[in-house]
């Protein structure tokens, strides 16, 4: 059976949570002890992957402490969680480009993370974060700071697109447009659109992968079995969408029942083994 790697899960300091966010979110999941346990023990959650037949798992982490409560602890705990199983963890972070006092502060919180931590992507969330992706167009310098240090350091910057419903998100900020603007602008850099503008932007996330080379995505956060109800031609993409599922944020219970009806999806062979895994492998350059 094809080999699977999980782009997008969500393993975070979850001592950081705010208390509205946890209530809408952590309470309500049935297998929340079970979970405490996971983001404090990275043999755990290997031994969750092995049951789900996952080879690795890409951590999803960023800064948001006013709205989600993560700080900036947040990349030093996804660091020290990859290192306990390199070859099966691939470790993701942020710096947040409107809490960052300037653009040499963006710069030196990038080098840190980059070259410091080793982590292999960053996150940026504009309905989280509470900014527009393309407002280095109108000042915000330490933005273009961050998109700049990924082109010198070739590392792939993830942009949360579509609808958020966690207290206090701004899901109009999640409209994957502006991106036609960023991939143009920094040409050097691979973009990744999560979760190809779910619910509301597909055909805007269709268009800009068709369109530009250096954006790539993930199918993250949508069911696989209405995939292709909602991203008619997505194997013509097959060579820049990463599998992933978003666990467990709210709706999404298991990684294991997600790898198994992507894999009952009507997909041609060779495009289920680039989505499942060879795009994921070529992108982390494992
Ligand atoms: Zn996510």
């Amino acid at each position: 059976m094809t080999k699977a790697i999980d782009a997008h899960i969500h393993v975070q300091p979850w001592n950081e949570l705010k208390p509205d966010v946890r209530a809408s979110w952590v309470d309500r999941r049935p297998d929340a002890e079970w979970l405490e346990k996971v983001m404090s023990d990275p043999d755990e959650l290997v031994r969750y992957l092995d049951r789900c037949g996952v080879e690795r798992a890409v951590l999803i982490n960023y800064p948001s402490p006013d709205l989600m409560g993560f700080t900036n602890a947040t990349n030093d705990f996804v660091a020290k969680y990859r290192d306990a199983h390199p070859g099966r963890l691939i470790a993701c972070g942020g710096v947040h480009p409107r809490l960052v006092r300037n653009a040499a502060d963006a710069k030196e919180q990038m080098d840190r993370l980059c070259g410091g931590l080793k982590l292999s992507l960053i996150k940026l969330h504009p309905p989280h974060q509470q900014f527009q992706i393309d407002d280095y167009q109108r000042g915000n310098e330490a933005l273009r700071a961050i998109y700049e240090k990924a082109a010198e350091y070739q590392i792939p910057i993830m942009i949360h697109t579509g609808t958020s419903i966690f207290p206090g998100a701004r899901s109009r900020l999640g409209d994957p447009m502006p991106l036609d603007d960023v991939c143009l602008d920094f040409p050097k850099v691979t973009f990744v659109l999560a979760h190809l503008g779910r619910p509301l932007w597909a055909e805007a996330a269709f268009f800009l992968l068709r369109r530009h080379k250096n954006l790539w995505a993930d199918c993250s956060g949508i069911p696989p079995k209405t995939l292709l109800e909602y991203f008619p031609r997505f194997s013509e993409l097959s060579e820049k969408i990463l599998f992933g599922t978003d666990w467990p944020s709210p709706g999404v219970r298991d990684i294991a029942a997600n790898v198994s009806a992507f894999r009952a999806l009507p997909l041609a062979e060779d495009v289920r083994e680039s989505v499942l895994y060879k795009n994921a492998a070529r992108l982390f350059k494992l």
